[in-house]
C-alpha cells in the first residue's frame, strides 16, 4: 500500500505565518554563513544538512490521508488537506474512465470534514465518491454541511454513502477494512486496512485516559502487528494533562501502546495548530530518545507526518 500525507494539523487549518517563515530563513542564512558557503552549486547540499524544521515544514492543513491499495484508492478524512488532493488527482490518467474513490470518514467535527466542499472530482457527476462512516446520520451531517446557509453549493452528485455499523468489518475490493470506536467527544472511529497481508491503522482523535490493561486493551487488538499505526498526537504529555478530556492523545502514550501491539512503524499526526515547526521537531527528538532508552530494542521506528510525505508499507 502506498500511503501520502495531505493534512497532517488538528483542530483547525493552520498556515504557517510570515514571522514563522522569516525566523527560518534567518536561521539558515546564519547557518550559511558559519559554513562559509561560496558558490551556488554549494548550496544543495547545504540544504540537505538543514535541520529538518528549518528546511521543511509539516504543513497547515487538516487530517486527510491518501492509501492506494491495489487498485483502490481510499481516502481517510476529508479536512482541508483533501483539497489539494482533489488536485492532484484530476491530473492523474484514468485511461478514460471516471475517477472511482472511497473516503472513509473518523467523525465529522470541521477539520475531518471542512475540504469535502472543495473536493474537485466531486464536480464531474460521472465520478464515484463513495463516503464510508460509522457515526450516525452520516449522508444527513455530510450534506447539512453544504447546505445554502453554510456554501453556495449543495453536495454533488458524485457523492454515495456507506452507513457502516460500529465495529464494522467489510471489504472493497480486496481490501479488508475494519472500525473501531475511540475516545472522543461526540465519538471517532478508528479504521484498520488490511491488503496483501499487510495492515495500517488509522487511529486519529483519540484519548486514553485510563492506561489500565483492561481498558487499553480493545485498542491494543485493533493495533495489533499494525505495519504502519497513524496515531493521534497532539499534545505534549503536560498539555495532554492539563487538557484533559479534550479528546486527544501524546506521542509517549502512542509508543507505549505502539510497543505493546507489536506495531512496526508509528506516525504521528493530528498536530496542535498552535505548535511550529520547531516545536514539533523537539517533540520528535524528545520521543525519539525516549524510545531509545526505554526500548532499544524494539524494533519500533517512529515518524512525524507532514504534508506530501509519501510511504510504502
Ligand atoms: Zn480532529
Ligand atoms: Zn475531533
Amino acid at each position: 500500500m502506498k500511503v501520502r500525507f495531505w493534512g497532517v494539523r488538528g483542530s483547525v487549518a493552520s498556515p504557517m505565518t510570515n514571522a514563522e517563515l522569516a525566523v527560518k530563513i534567518e536561521t539558515a542564512l546564519q547557518l550559511a554563513v558559519k559554513a562559509g558557503l561560496k558558490a551556488e552549486t554549494e548550496i544543495p547540499a547545504f540544504m540537505k544538512s538543514l535541520p529538518c524544521y528549518v528546511r521543511e515544514t509539516v504543513g497547515g492543513n487538516t487530517a486527510c490521508v491518501e492509501i492506494q491499495a491495489g487498485d483502490k484508492l481510499l481516502i481517510l478524512d476529508g479536512g482541508t488537506g483533501i483539497r489539494m488532493l482533489g488536485l492532484d488527482m484530476i491530473r492523474r490518467d484514468y485511461g478514460g474512465k471516471p475517477i472511482e474513490a472511497h473516503i472513509l470518514l473518523t467523525h465529522t467535527h470541521w477539520d475531518h470534514i471542512s475540504g469535502l466542499p472543495f473536493f474537485v472530482p466531486g464536480f464531474n457527476p460521472k465520478n464515484k465518491l463513495t463516503i464510508y462512516g460509522a457515526f450516525s446520520n452520516l449522508e444527513a451531517r455530510i450534506r447539512n454541511q453544504q447546505k445554502f446557509e453554510y456554501f453556495p453549493v449543495p453536495l454533488p452528485a458524485a457523492f454515495h454513502f456507506v452507513q457502516l455499523k460500529e465495529n464494522s468489518v467489510f471489504q472493497i475490493g480486496d481490501v479488508q477494512i475494519e472500525t473501531l470506536p475511540l475516545n472522543h467527544p461526540g465519538g471517532s472511529h478508528s479504521y484498520r486496512m488490511t491488503h496483501q497481508n499487510k495492515s495500517i491503522v488509522y487511529a486519529t482523535d483519540s484519548e486514553y485516559k485510563d492506561l489500565s490493561n483492561h481498558s487499553l486493551r480493545p485498542f491494543i487488538r485493533f493495533f495489533q502487528d499494525a505495519d504502519m499505526l497513524i496515531f493521534d498526537a497532539q499534545f505534549t504529555l503536560l498539555e495532554n494533562i492539563e487538557k484533559e478530556d479534550w479528546g486527544h492523545s501524546n506521542v509517549f502514550c502512542g509508543i507505549d501502546m505502539a510497543i505493546e501491539a507489536g506495531v512496526k512503524k508509528l506516525m504521528l499526526i493530528h498536530h496542535d495548530p498552535a505548535y511550529n515547526d520547531q516545536k514539533l521537531y523537539k517533540i520528535f527528538q524528545d520521543a525519539s530518545e525516549y524510545l531509545e532508552i526505554y526500548a532499544p530494542d524494539r524494533n519500533l521506528e517512529i515518524c512525524l507526518a507532514s504534508e506530501g510525505l509519501t510511504l510504502t508499507v
